[in-house]
């Protein structure tokens, strides 16, 4: 997999500031002389460094969750090579805009990463694992799946790494750093005590030296007050060229004794054993489900957002025409909000089925209408395979939220119609793939506050996304929770206690609910806490605000 980058004849890949520096010295030091290099810090972002009056500037480029780039405070892109064409005719922030490419001299190959090296080798252990692929199925979802895929693996790459000692205390840090040569530098990366956070030992002046390498809320490792990065191995490679506050630079790995270059990584979410014990594929799934096992949702339409062609990106708008829609009269489902119909949405290249909700045209109520423009909101900013991804929304004869079509409809009723024919391993599938979506949620700072069967939605018996963002917050990025000031027509039996007692919602509720979600799908569209009405008085009182509908959801009101 190459970086979007790649062809461009003035990026140079992952070198240093310094470095850069000095090719733009050796280019001449022209007005609006520039180059591009890879971030060192966010994944997947660049640093654009560009002359001018005889200074450098630094200019980094951030990867946003939808897949464009952008400059801090700047307008988004679909490519690295987009955004330099724009910021060659407008400066638009920049102290010039871009006009002589520091080309990269051609006996030179772009410098690939530390991660690039592993990068491949890691993805193919994954798909082998998680998706029990081989061979040309194996390769074809690598292609499909690796840029999902990648941040999760880079957050493991350090395993990998021959200064990564897993969990060994300070003084068997000390130990190791002390066998040996001694040089200043030294170093390693160990696990602490507390289970999460790591430690960075290293060696200066004969003495050894600890340091905490700090993970805030959204997921950054730094040092005390230092520059923050997305993962370990950047922070490391990163002190090799700066101190940041420790007593010098990190020079030579101390290496790990069970170190070996060709260690199988450990994968998120996989268990070691599967690995040596060998893989036997669950039973396949009775003829007849529409699906065979080896549909894979990488293979479906709706894994990648419409919007990843670039193409289709540029004419993105988050309002869609109403002549390029059109609406079914067939109703999938409906709520208070008015009814959600099927239809089709034509894009310059391809039509997509769609799921439209609609809002009732009677509801002239201002707040059910922000209601579905705060949805809307929410759903923008997500993209990712295991969420329903919305198209756009359209304001014409109603306000219409479009989204992505989940044919196979909500988890709780598919599992209760095909009780006999659904294998515990299938539903076990399905899970995993909403936990997959939630990670997403909780690694970007939103609360869902209302994952539950209902509202996961199946594209196919193998395939669940997580759908209706009606009640989700964006924390922002320091926040960790989100505090209702007053309850409302809440779903308590998914609710955690701090929600209903103290209107508190963060990941952490998130994860009570999908606790609950688990229950209702093991037990194959089962309701949560079923019992006569008389109980349910009984077990609930106490709680504020509660009470049943008929639906069997008991809701807040
Ligand atoms: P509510 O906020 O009323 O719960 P939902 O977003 O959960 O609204 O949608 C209500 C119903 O509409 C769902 O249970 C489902 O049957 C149908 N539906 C919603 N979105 C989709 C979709 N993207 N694809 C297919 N069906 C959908
Ligand atoms: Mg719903």
């Amino acid at each position: 997999m190459s970086d979007p980058a790649s062809d461009l004849p003035f990026f140079y890949g992952s070198i240093s500031r310094a470095e850069a520096e000095e090719c733009l010295k050796l280019a001449g030091m022209a007005d609006g002389l520039f180059l591009l290099r890879q971030c060192l810090r966010s994944l997947g972002g660049y640093v654009l460094s560009l002359v001018w009056n005889l200074q450098f500037h630094h200019y980094s480029v951030e990867k946003q969750l939808n897949g464009t780039y952008c400059i801090a405070g700047g307008k988004p892109h679909c490519g690295p090579a987009e955004l330099c064409e724009y910021y060659s005719k407008d400066p638009d922030g920049l102290v010039s805009t871009l006009r002589k490419p520091c080309l990269r001299p051609p006996e030179t190959a772009v410098r690939a990463g530390v991660f690039e090296s592993l990068r491949d080798n890691m993805l193919r252990e994954y798909v082998r694992q998680t998706w029990h692929l081989e061979g040309e199925a194996m390769e074809q979802a690598i292609i499909n799946q690796a840029p999902q895929l990648e941040k999760l693996i880079a957050t493991t790459a350090h395993e990998k790494m021959p200064w990564y000692h897993g969990k060994i205390d300070r003084q068997e840090g000390e130990r190791r750093l002390y066998s040996g040569a001694q040089p200043d530098g030294k170093f390693l990366v160990r696990d602490r005590e507390e289970s999460g956070t790591f430690a960075l030992s290293m060696m200066y002046g004969k003495t050894t030296y600890h340091y905490q390498i700090l993970h805030d809320k959204s997921g950054k490792y730094s040092m005390p007050e230092g520059t923050k990065f997305d993962t370990i191995w950047q922070l490391v490679e990163y002190l090799k060229m700066k101190p940041d506050g420790l007593v010098t630079i990190l020079r030579e790995p101390c290496v790990n004794p069970n170190y070996s270059a060709a260690a199988t990584p450990s994968v998120p979410g996989v268990r070691r054993s599967l690995q040596s014990n060998g893989y036997t594929p669950p039973p396949k799934a009775p003829e007849g489900l529409g699906v065979d096992r080896r549909t894979l949702p990488m293979d479906t339409s709706v894994y990648e957002s419409p919007y990843s062609d670039p193409e289709a990106l540029k004419e993105k708008k988050l309002f869609l025409k109403r002549t390029q829609l059109m609406i079914d009269e067939v109703e999938l489902g409906s709520g208070n909000f008015g009814c959600v119909k099927k239809g089709v949405y034509r894009m310059r290249k391809k039509q997509i089925d769609v799921a439209i909700k609609v809002l009732k045209s009677e509801n002239e109520n201002k707040a059910v209408k922000d209601e579905m423009m705060k949805e809307a909101e929410i759903m923008h900013q997500l993209d990712n395979p295991y969420i329903v991804r919305m198209i756009g929304l359209c304001e014409a004869e109603n306000l219409m939220l479009v989204m992505e079509m989940a044919a196979f409809g909500p988890l709780n009723k598919f599992l209760s119609s095909k009780k006999d024919q659904i294998s515990v391993e299938n539903v076990v599938e399905l899970m995993h793939q909403v936990s997959l979506g939630m990670l997403y949620l909780e690694e970007n700072n939103f609360v869902h506050r209302d994952l539950a069967a209902r509202n996961v939605l199946l594209v196919n018996q193998h395939y669940a996304k997580i759908s209706d963002f009606g009640l989700s917050k964006a924390l922002g990025a320091d926040g960790n929770y989100y505090r209702a000031r007053a309850a409302g027509k809440w779903p308590l039996k998914w609710y955690a206690p701090e929600c209903i007692n103290f209107h508190k919602f963060s990941s952490k509720s998130d994860v009570w609910s999908f606790g609950i979600t688990m229950w209702e799908a093991f037990s194959f569209g089962g309701k949560p806490y079923k019992v006569r009405p008389a109980d349910l008085g009984g077990a609930l009182r106490g709680v504020p605000h509660c009470g049943t509908s008929t639906s069997g959801t008991a809701w807040g009101a």
